[in-house]
């Protein structure tokens, strides 16, 4: 830590997830004491026990690193949270509600005032959690009331753009940070907490609470629209015979538009981009601008399309009747590099799947286990082999790098037949094609 004249905040981190035990871990390796909390006292278990409960590259040795340093420290006493900190992070869940687009905060309220009724001196609450717009400014007047130290108490709104599968990259390097914060006390506190990354030069934006809180959903939304954007394109090649992969080379090439995030293919999903571009209309609608985030509905539609339009590829190829064709499922995560099966587009397939009578067997280098929780009635298969052996189509979808690599040769040798549905567009048609496979990708077109 660089030395500064005040002495380093002491730092909890409440909600170990993705997010929080990914904050919690990196804020130790900086160099910062740190307490991390849950409500969920297997989690914690495994944390102090040095295990990280998913799957995230690099992580588990962070882990161990911070633990051995004697910084990080984890528990499920919130008195203990309260005494300890001097920067309290809320890194607590805001899914989906249920029945709704909106964003259940109930997680988030229950931090925030679990905090507020215990914290006895002056101290700082950060939201770190994607919530809707207006929802720091609600949360202020709440503490105000709990708390036993008034004003002492403040609230601010620090954003988090983590990806999983890059989240301790991101974290300790982030692109950008942005502080949503209603005092020039709550600003220096985070800047004393990010010093060792701003000191590297990072950009930094101080806000309002309310542009902070929009920063998030206006990336997630922005990235999902570009998503969706290559992907109505795919519908209109399909249409036309036109090739979206050459299209996306082409606009790519255009440094306006740029290459990441304009990959076609099967969509998005997991835990962040579907709820925040709901919630984000949901809370939209609250405020009566409605109307200017109502394509976000579209970009919902498009990518939910692309998984019923996967589901008609494998039936196509499969003769036209999906009942009893044996399909290998190759990935469950909604991306590689993590088991998160949360809004899984590849789970999705496989439950349209198995709905119209096929024997779907699914492998998942690390997301089998979350998989088989969510969908118990799927086949799952311990290796890509086993997945493979004796399918009468093989499905890719999700874009692990083992199943890139595949060998078309030695896949031809498990299957019934070689016929391959490419959902992410990450296999070169002609490496397959020459090997005697039917290969079929979204927006691809062939010769019937
Ligand atoms: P998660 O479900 O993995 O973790 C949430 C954790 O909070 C769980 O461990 C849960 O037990 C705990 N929790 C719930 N209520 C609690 C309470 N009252 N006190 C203490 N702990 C409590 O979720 P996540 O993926 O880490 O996401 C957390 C938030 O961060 C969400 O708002 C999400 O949108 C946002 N976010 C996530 C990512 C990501 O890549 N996962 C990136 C940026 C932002």
């Amino acid at each position: 830590l660089p030395s500064s004249p005040m002495p380093a905040p002491r730092i909890t981190v409440v909600g170990t997830g993705y997010l929080g035990a990914t904050h919690a871990i990196c804020m130790a390796i900086m160099g910062f004491e740190v307490l991390g909390a849950d409500i969920d006292p297997n989690k914690i278990e495994l944390l102090r026990d040095g295990r990280v409960p998913f799957f995230e590259p690099g992580l588990p040795e962070k882990l161990g690193q911070a633990l051995a340093s004697g910084r990080l420290r984890f528990t499920t006493d919130f008195d203990e949270v309260a005494h300890f900190g001097d920067v309290h992070f809320l890194c607590v869940g805001t899914p989906q509600a249920a029945g709704s687009g909106a964003a259940d905060l109930g997680y988030v309220e229950a931090a925030f005032t679990t905090l507020a009724a215990r914290i006895a001196r002056r101290a700082l609450l950060v939201g770190k959690s994607t919530v809707p717009i207006g929802t720091a400014a609600r949360l202020t007047r709440m503490i105000r009331e709990i708390s036993p130290i008034g004003s002492e108490l403040e609230l601010a709104w620090n954003p988090e753009f983590l990806r999983e599968g890059f989240a301790v990259q991101d974290t300790l390097h982030p692109d950008r940070l942005v502080f949503g914060v209603e005092s020039e006390w709550a600003e220096s506190q985070l800047r004393a907490v990010y010093a060792p990354i701003l000191g590297t030069g990072t950009p930094l934006i101080v806000a309002d609470l309310a542009t902070s809180e929009l920063v998030k959903v206006a990336a997630n939304s922005f990235l999902a629209t570009k998503i969706s954007f290559i992907n109505a394109m795919a519908e209109v090649c399909e249409a036309t015979g036109a090739d979206v992969s050459l299209l996306a080379q082409a606009l790519s090439l255009d440094d306006r538009i740029g290459r990441r995030f304009l990959q076609p293919g099967l969509g998005f999903g997991g835990g962040c981009l579907p709820k925040d571009i709901r919630a984000f209309r949901h809370r939209a609608e609250e405020l009566g601008v409605g109307q200017a985030v109502s394509f976000l509905g579209e970009v919902d539609a498009i990518n939910n399309r692309r998984r019923v339009r996967t589901v008609d590829l494998i039936r196509e190829l499969a003769g036209g009747n999906l009942a009893g064709v044996r399909v290998a499922a190759l990935g469950a995560a909604f991306k590689p590099n993590s088991d998160d099966v949360r809004d899984a587009p590849a789970l999705d397939v496989a439950r349209l799947l198995y709905l119209e009578g096929a024997v779907v067997t699914v492998y998942d280098p690390e997301a089998n286990a979350n998989a088989h929780r969510l969908y118990p009635d799927l086949n799952y298969a311990g290796s890509m082999a086993e997945a493979v052996a004796q399918a009468d189509v093989v499905a890719l979808l999700t874009e692990w790098e083992e199943f890139r690599q595949a060998d078309p040769d030695y896949l031809a040798g498990l299957v019934r037949q070689r016929l391959i549905v490419d959902g992410r567009h990450a296999l070169d048609a002609s490496d397959y094609t020459s090997k005697g496979w039917e290969y079929r990708a979204l927006g691809h077109p062939y010769q019937a």
